[in-house]
């Protein structure tokens, strides 16, 4: 049976690097009959942001990633949020003092001070904590038990100190990137316990990972260089024939593939990074999102599952439901990937040919309200369905098809003065006045009766469809004239062509 967890801090909004780990080790869950565990990993009091977890939470639900185990769902190994298990860590770092495998540590800051700055003056450019040190250091390896003792009972604040032995190798197999080996003797006495008595990162989360008996750990690869201590952690405890597999994802690149994507890129270039919009009194920040982007949760889906895989197929499109399918850790690539936000528009305006009227409906309502859009003379269903195919955005219906929702069109001046001229006007004059008599107002009756005055009147296609498409949109582009004008109606349709008809005094 596998287990995997994904386990955000939440020290603010989750980016969507953190999605694509939410959504990989959701996926492997899945796909294996496994379970997927959401773990909330707030031992870091000076990080903790409030709301950040709602958001998450929030965030996963949003994009249809529901855990099977969490702080909502509960669950076998619960409390799931890790500042309700502080006894639990304090119990496995004492456990480890007392097998020797770590020590209490005493130094105040200042004594940390020095410590580095002899080193530093002895050339050593990355002074740390480890055996060449601790010997000289206030721990309880060079104090007496007694000493140890009154210091505890004096209250004074300690840490506690993974004892790690230098001059032994360290081999992590990690299923992405293969073997990778790490000397102990670069690795520093980490702190697994802190002087407020919570854990850190690393003790709380290889003994959580041991507790809620996770198998795979897919994670960011930033973490890797923690790996190794926490293989020295498994092995510390006793644990290391139970340790979890790693997998470490590659880095998602800014789109000029200059660096990691960071959580101010989105402003800098003016995509969404985030999955939601989110604003936070706390740390000053409002955000937008995927959501408040306009985008499908299952497109956002889709896209983030490409960014770091591929299904070895032509095949972009899948739901959540195929991706379970076809998921498959080892085509996670090695490389970093490339954020590409055109990529993002184009799965999202995929999706959109497929959306129920019924969810598009509601969604449009709500746009209109917020914009004051009166939508109540149209057939927005028939409108959508003439614009689904040029949206990348449900978001962009009113801004692509403003003309169906008012009188006051927006003109390309440049480009109808380029084609305008008097004969040109005087058929749209005569169009106007054709388009009176038909009955019913349908794109194919319009197209007949246009088709003919044309021909008629000698003018050049290339001339006269860009003027009518102008009169009724403003724009030179868009979707088929006729359907428009059918749309529009017989009598809006007639006023704007008899308005580009005397296009000098308009323009
Ligand atoms: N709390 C860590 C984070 O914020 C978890 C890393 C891991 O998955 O081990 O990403």
């Amino acid at each position: 049976m596998t287990r995997l967890r994904f386990a955000p801090s939440p020290t603010g909004a989750l980016h969507i690097g953190g999605i694509r780990t939410a959504l990989y080790n959701y996926l492997l869950a899945r796909k294996t009959g496994g379970q997927f565990i959401l773990r909330i990993e707030d031992t870091d009091q000076t990080r903790y942001v409030p709301g950040a977890e709602d958001y998450i939470i929030r965030s996963l639900a949003w994009l249809g990633l529901n855990p099977d185990e969490g702080p909502i769902q509960g669950g076998p190994f619960a409390p799931y949020r890790q500042s309700e298990r502080t006894a639990i860590y304090h119990d496995h770092a004492m456990q480890l003092v007392k097998s020797g495998k770590a020590y209490i540590a005493f130094d105040t800051p200042e004594e940390l001070d020095l410590m580095r700055q002899r080193l530093t003056d002895k050339g050593i450019s990355t002074p740390k904590y480890d055996a060449s040190v601790r010997d000289e250091m206030v721990n309880s390896l060079t104090l007496s038990e007694d000493e140890v003792n009154r210091k505890i009972a004096d209250k004074v604040p300690y840490t506690v100190r993974l004892l790690v032995e230098p001059g032994h190798g360290i081999i992590i197999h990690d299923k992405i990137r293969g073997e990778v080996i790490f000397d102990s003797t670069e690795l520093d006495d980490k702190i697994l316990l802190k002087a407020d008595g919570f854990p850190t990162y690393h003790l709380a989360n290889v003994v959580d990972d041991h507790l809620m008996q996770i198998t795979d750990v897919i994670r960011g690869e930033e973490w890797l260089p923690s790996t190794a201590h926490h293989v020295l952690l498994y092995r510390a405890f006793g644990w290391i024939d139970t340790m979890p597999t790693f997998s470490h994802l590659p880095l998602i690149l800014k789109p000029n593939g200059q660096g990691k994507l960071s959580k101010r890129d989105g402003q800098k270039f003016g995509f969404p990074v985030f999955p939601m919009a989110w604003h936070s009194d706390h740390i000053e920040e409002s955000i937008e999102g995927f959501d408040s982007y306009g985008f499908e949760p299952a497109a956002v889906i889709n896209f983030l599952a490409f960014l770091g895989w591929n299904p070895g197929t032509e095949q972009e499109i899948f739901s959540l439901e195929q991706l379970i399918d076809v998921f498959d850790a080892e085509r996670i690539h090695k490389g970093g990937a490339r954020f590409d936000y055109d990529k993002a528009l184009w799965f999202n305006s995929q999706y959109l040919q497929h959306l129920d009227y019924a969810i598009v409906q509601e969604r449009l309502i709500q746009y209109a309200n917020n914009e004051n859009i009166s939508i109540s003379d149209v057939n927005v269903e028939a409108v959508f369905k003439l614009l689904q195919p040029r949206l990348h955005r449900l978001k962009e219906f009113f801004m692509i098809g403003y003309y169906f929702f008012t009188d006051e069109l927006k003109y390309d001046d440049t480009e109808i003065n380029k084609k305008w001229n008097p004969e040109a006007g005087a058929l749209l004059q005569k169009l106007g006045e054709a388009l009176g008599n038909i009955e019913p107002f349908t794109a194919e009756n319009i197209s007949i009766v246009a088709k003919e005055l044309i021909t008629a009147s000698g003018i050049k296609m290339g001339v006269i469809m860009p003027l009518i498409r102008a009169s009724l949109t403003g724009t030179i582009q868009g979707p088929d004239v006729y359907e428009i004008a059918s749309l529009l109606g017989s009598v809006k349709t007639i006023e704007r062509f008899v308005k580009m008809a005397g296009w000098t005094s308009v323009g």
